[in-house]
């Protein structure tokens, strides 16, 4: 099926995309006037009306540190940029209706606006923005300019682990960014409905299903993904695996190969029994999205984690 349209920035359900979606609405309560303490918890409270709660999650009291570490400089930056008004979660839309996304918060200004992406965690490596943020970014530039018609004077990441990161938003590069997304979204619609290639960046591979039986993902990864994937490891099972009375299994294993590297014997624990039925030493997998724990000799099984025998 071809593309109608290129929407930039969707986010799946799974336990990251859920504290990301609390982190947008507690921002939203927060430049609405709540503190940050009560900007969290409403947000929360709202969403555990209506599915899992956001601290209960994996990550939950880590996001919620940063968030209220964050909280100030936010509102600071918001302010020093003199708003006139301040739009969240902005549906925008290309004239052509060929490219789409939802901008996080944009800032219009008397003469121009400004765009802010909120990430949950690091935007930048060695101080250089992520490029897929860095694309998401110009393009809603490229977007909110074009409906407010105000040039953008400013992109920039929120980052809840690093703080702010800006994006060079010049004409020419926002220019250069549309035109590359319209010319994939055109490659795309010409292969379909034939494979498409894979393109394993963290980024897309984050919300993917395919992750542990993806050749594409395990030939690209690299220990800077973990922040987007979790612990994803290669393993060799040293022992059959041990399942205790509440049917998870702690494995045994060594790692041959993924974001995390240790000399000997490693444990995966909290394993779904179900998982490891049959499987005995020498069983070699794939796991991915598993959480570091204190010790460096444990790793354990979270929500939406894989696991792909060989
Ligand atoms: S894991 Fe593989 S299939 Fe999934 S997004 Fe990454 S490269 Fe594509």
């Amino acid at each position: 099926m071809a593309f109608e349209q290129l929407h930039i920035g969707a986010r799946p359900s799974s336990a990251a995309a859920q504290l990301g979606t609390a982190v947008h609405l507690a921002v939203e309560k927060l430049l609405s006037g709540a503190d940050s303490a009560e900007a969290w918890n409403a947000a929360c409270d709202e969403l555990a009306s209506r599915g899992p709660d956001p601290r209960r999650l994996p990550g939950g009291v880590r996001t919620e540190l940063r968030f209220q570490k964050r909280s100030p400089q936010l509102q600071e930056l918001v302010a020093g940029l003199s708003p006139v008004a301040w739009l969240v979660e902005e549906e925008l839309l290309s004239g052509d209706g060929s490219i789409g996304g939802t901008a996080d918060l944009i800032v219009l200004r008397d003469r121009d606006l400004v765009v802010i992406d909120h990430k949950t965690g690091f935007a930048s490596d060695a101080g250089v923005p992520k490029p897929a943020y860095e694309r998401q970014v110009r393009i809603y530039a490229a977007l909110a300019s074009e409906r407010f018609d105000l040039p953008a004077a400013r992109g920039v990441l929120m980052s809840m682990a690093e703080g702010v990161v800006d994006v060079d938003v010049t004409p020419a590069l926002v220019a250069a960014e549309m035109a590359a997304a319209r010319s994939a979204r055109q490659e795309f619609n010409e292969r379909a409905p034939g494979s498409q290639p894979a393109a394993a960046t963290p980024q897309n591979c984050q919300w993917c299903d395919h992750k542990a039986r993806c050749d594409a993902f395990w030939d690209a990864l690299s220990e800077t993904w973990r922040d987007e994937v979790g612990e994803c490891v290669v393993v060799e099972l040293a022992a059959e695996p041990q399942v205790s009375a509440n049917g998870l299994a702690a494995m045994r294993v060594e790692i041959r190969a993924g974001t995390t590297v240790a000399d000997g014997e490693v444990v995966v624990a909290e394993v779904p029994e179900a998982l490891v039925v049959g499987l005995g030493a020498g069983a070699t997998m794939n796991v991915t999205g598993l959480r570091r724990t204190k010790s460096d000799r444990t790793l354990r099984w979270a929500p939406g984690a894989m696991l792909d025998t060989h």
